[in-house]
């Protein structure tokens, strides 16, 4: 049965990168009833930290892409940390050592350095020499008397022709031999590289499908060498196109390479972020059911995925931000709402009740829960007016106070006769009011504000 996985190295937050190749595991795990597994690549031991580990896992929830085996959770693969499995590569590295697929390198960084230096100033692409590999038994044990520790190397066969490989997405991918250099699959502090780390688990952990980013395209000539030395069948793989910047650059910070975390924190509503990343590569048509995961896992096909490198578009995002938005419960919204305002220690004058009526005057295009809150402040806050008072202000708060029932038609019939008998064309006199009512230029209904808000409230807002 189908079982993918998502492998992230905790050195960062999650982006819109890696959250998209999470959710398209997750989507074609659940398509075929299998399984998605969470493996946590933590072989860079300087820049990994348990706090990105942990925040990666925060926003993989928040997503609704949950693991069904990971840290955490438990597994028949135990356990999911790479730190935590090495005697497992250094066992399988023995293996490689005895059927002579490896051979220990004692070179320095700085003479590697020297070499990659050398190779580039003779317009050659850096290749490792393959200096250590005919070293004898003798040549080695002078090296290690010398205090040398060795790293290990995979022996790539020098022959003829490229290795090729079948790729989901991108067909036949192909590198030739000539430009694959033997690589480091231990380092000589005994920690595996990743090329190494994830072929091995891969097959311990019985992973069907590898879905990527294609930035991993030359390191997976090399992972199938690998798979190919220990006999072990490998996973088909699909490598989807990295995202680019309007530009046509790699996502970086500054070109807006968004994380997770400040899209939750800006108020996207995570079904918003989840059918937006679907949309980048996948080529579907018709919205409604990007809003489900389920049905989204359905349909979802690898088959369909392009080629072509998809663009961050912020504006697209907040058209799914507002369409997720719009497809919400009322009452759920207008709860979220109060919460967020109390929490936010704004005065709350509004019932969850009030506020669901109210809501679907209020909803106009916004595309997160903080533009929506920051639309309905004058709720809870009175505006700070810089207008002129108009003239007309004192009479209009004397009739006000005198209004008996304190309704929206009521409300509205008053308005209307008092803006007659002045004389005012509808906008010099609406359009002043709405300001000093709610700080805004648009909004809901002005009667129908003015209810909400309570008599008392709106006249003390009207200063005159
Ligand atoms: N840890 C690797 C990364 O973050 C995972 C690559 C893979 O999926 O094999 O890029």
């Amino acid at each position: 049965s189908v079982k993918t996985r998502f492998a992230p190295s905790p050195t960062g937050n999650l982006h819109i990168g890696g959250a998209r190749t999470a959710l398209f595991n997750w989507l074609w795990a659940k398509k075929w009833n299998g399984k998605f597994v969470l493996r946590i690549e933590d072989t860079d031991r300087d820049r990994s930290s348990p706090e990105f580990e942990d925040s990666i896992k925060r926003d993989l929830k928040w997503l609704g892409l949950e693991w069904d085996e990971g840290p955490d959770v438990g597994g028949a693969h135990l356990p999911y940390r790479q730190s935590e499995r090495l005697p497992l590569y250094l066992k399988i590295l023995k293996k490689l050592e005895e059927t002579d697929c490896v051979y220990p390198c004692y070179c320095t960084p700085e003479e590697l350095e020297a070499e990659r230096k050398a190779q580039l100033s003779r317009g050659m692409p850096p290749r490792y020499s393959g200096k250590c590999r005919n070293l004898t038994e003798e040549d080695r044990k002078k090296l290690e008397r010398e205090g040398r520790v060795p790293s290990w190397r995979f022996k790539v066969q020098q022959r003829d022709g490229r290795i090729e490989f079948h790729d989901e997405v991108h067909g036949t991918y192909a590198l030739s031999y000539s430009e694959v250099g033997d690589f480091i699959v231990m380092r000589s502090d005994g920690i595996p590289t990743y090329l190494f780390a994830a072929v091995v688990d891969d097959h311990f952990m019985e992973i069907t499908h590898v879905i990527r980013g294609d930035e991993h395209l030359p390191n997976t000539t090399r992972q199938l060498l690998v798979f190919e030395a220990l006999s072990w069948q490998p996973p088909s793989f699909a490598h989807i196109p990295m995202i680019l910047s309007r530009e046509g650059r790699k996502l970086s910070k500054r070109e807006g390479a968004e994380s997770i975390d400040d899209l939750r924190q800006r108020g996207y509503l995570p079904e918003a972020v989840r059918a937006y990343l679907a949309t980048l590569s996948w080529a579907v048509e018709g919205e409604d059911f990007l809003f489900d995961l389920n049905e989204m896992a359905k349909r979802f096909e690898l088959s369909s995925i392009s080629k072509s490198s998809p663009i961050h578009d912020e504006e697209r995002l907040r058209w799914w931000g507002s369409e997720a938005i719009k497809r919400k419960d009322l009452k759920w919204l207008a709860d979220v709402i109060v919460k967020k305002a109390s929490e936010d220690g704004l005065p709350v004058r509004i019932t969850t009740e009030e506020l669901t009526l109210l809501l679907p005057e209020a909803l106009s295009g916004q595309a997160t829960i903080v533009e929506l809150l920051e639309s309905l402040n004058w709720l809870f806050l009175r505006p700070q007016v810089h207008e002129a008072v108009p003239p007309w202000m004192r009479d209009l708060k004397a009739e006000l106070s005198k209004l008996g029932d304190w309704n929206k038609a009521k409300i509205e019939d008053m308005l209307r006769a008092f803006q007659k008998r002045l004389g005012l064309k509808a906008r010099e006199f609406f359009h002043p009011l709405r300001i000093f009512v709610t700080g805004k230029i648009s909004g809901p209904p002005l009667p129908l504000i003015m209810e909400v808000l309570g008599k008392e409230e709106v006249i003390s807002r009207l200063v005159d």
